[in-house]
């Protein structure tokens, strides 16, 4: 250990690198309402820099929190102080980030088409971005890149257009990565990409979509966030905005939307990983969909895409009010989440999010619903919390293929049922 750690620390030295030795993840089991809130206690210690993965939610379902070495000890004796059980989700993070880096290295070389690529590993924004050129390049007349914005840091924002021609048709949307740390979802945007040229023509159903509507994918929907996680700290979730007055870096672009902005459910602590920023919109990596939702004006469905912990949602967030076109939405989500179920038998739970996860103010899907897109959906991808964020990349293949017929579901009843 003591090993590990001097070597780490040269590590970090050399690449400047966050590291997680020793960090574990626990999963807490909060038994009543009183144990949530010991938890939330926790929250507010921040010299403890704890990272909840997922949660503090209501009683029953699981708090996860990645709690740094230097607190491990007093975290656990705070919790068995006050009766609340836990388990040891992950032993050591950067054991698993570790290998994640071995298998990421061992696949390293350029594809030089998207027929090489290697769709069962983890890639960075280089390669994701030359990604987006190859298909682009390989399908000219189908599908063509579209730079709409720019990032906080100055890099393009590009999202990829799926056409069969036609003027001002309708359309769906699907976006990966905005919380940048969940790699599942961009690596998962890259095969829904090939698989969209793949089908066209050989698969009815989403041949037929295309035939009378398009498809818009961002595959990396925060690339300062997903650059960061490369280049500094792997589990980076927000955006990288430098805020006056404050030392802490980044908004989460989830709770940055003009829906229910500022509400509970959000935080207005720049330190917070949910940090609904200064004001709605603020985040440039989010007003680039806003204005590009806006000026196109015929978007029927609207799917983002995050992990992890199974769930497929719709709006509320920031309100327990029922959605008006609730009925028909948990009837989609339960035959999407079937579809998906079909594959590998991955289960899914669905349901607003106010009463499947937490109160969320300022999300997406809020607020393009608030703007008249009836099928708003986020999913959250693989697995439930054995990796987390960590998903190992051979899982990568198996949760875009599961994920996919999901998708396509929800698609094709945005198809069947224009409004
Ligand atoms: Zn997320």
């Amino acid at each position: 250990m003591r090993g590990l750690l001097i070597l780490s620390v040269l590590l970090v030295v050399v690449f400047g690198k966050e590291d997680f030795v020793g960090h574990q993840v626990l999963r807490i089991s909060a038994a009543d309402e009183a144990q949530v809130q010991k938890v939330k206690e926790l929250e507010e210690l921040e010299h403890l820099q704890l990272d909840f993965w997922r949660g503090p939610a209501r009683p029953g379902s699981p708090i996860d929190i990645r709690v740094p070495f230097p607190s491990v000890q007093a975290v656990k004796i705070f919790l068995e102080a006050h009766d609340i059980s836990y388990t040891i989700m992950i032993e050591d993070v950067q054991s698993l980030l570790d290998r994640e880096q071995e298998q990421m290295f061992a696949f390293q070389a350029r594809a030089r088409s998207t027929d090489t690529f290697n769709y069962a590993t983890y890639h960075t924004l280089d390669e994701i971005y030359d990604f987006l050129d190859l298909l682009v390049a390989e399908n000219p007349q189908f599908v063509s890149k579209i730079e709409i914005g720019n990032t906080y840091e100055g890099r393009p924002i590009y999202v990829l257009k799926f056409s069969t021609g036609g003027s001002s048709r309708p359309a769906i949307w699907i976006d990966t990565g905005i919380h940048s740390r969940e790699w599942i979802t961009q690596a998962s945007g890259v095969w829904f990409a090939k698989k969209i040229v793949q089908d066209f023509g050989q698969d009815v159903v989403l041949t037929a979509i295309l035939n009378s509507m398009d498809i818009f994918l961002e595959i990396v929907t925060n690339p300062d966030g997903f650059y960061f996680t490369h280049s500094q700290n792997r589990l980076w979730r927000k955006t990288r905005s430098l805020m006056s007055g404050s030392a802490c870096v980044g908004v989460d672009a989830n709770r940055n939307w003009d829906a229910g902005f500022g509400l509970p459910g959000a935080s207005s602590n720049p330190c917070a990983e949910t940090y609904h920023g200064k004001s709605a919109n603020s985040e440039t990596e989010v007003k680039a969909i806003v204005d590009f939702v806006k000026a196109h004006g015929k978007i029927r469905a609207f799917i983002s895409i995050h992990s992890y912990s199974q769930l497929l949602l719709y709006p509320y967030g920031y309100k327990q009010e029922a959605a008006p076109d609730q009925a028909e939405l948990d009837q989609l989500a339960k035959s999407a989440v079937t579809a998906l179920a079909s594959l590998y038998g991955t289960e899914f739970k669905y349901g607003s999010i106010i009463d499947t996860i937490y109160q969320a103010s300022g999300n997406t899907v809020d607020w393009t619903y608030s703007q008249g897109i009836k099928y708003s959906f986020t999913f959250e991808l693989r697995d439930t919390g054995r990796y987390g964020f960590l998903l190992p990349a051979a899982q990568i293949i198996p949760t875009a293929q599961e994920t996919w017929l999901a998708l396509l579901t929800i698609m094709e009843h945005a198809h069947k049922n224009p409004y």
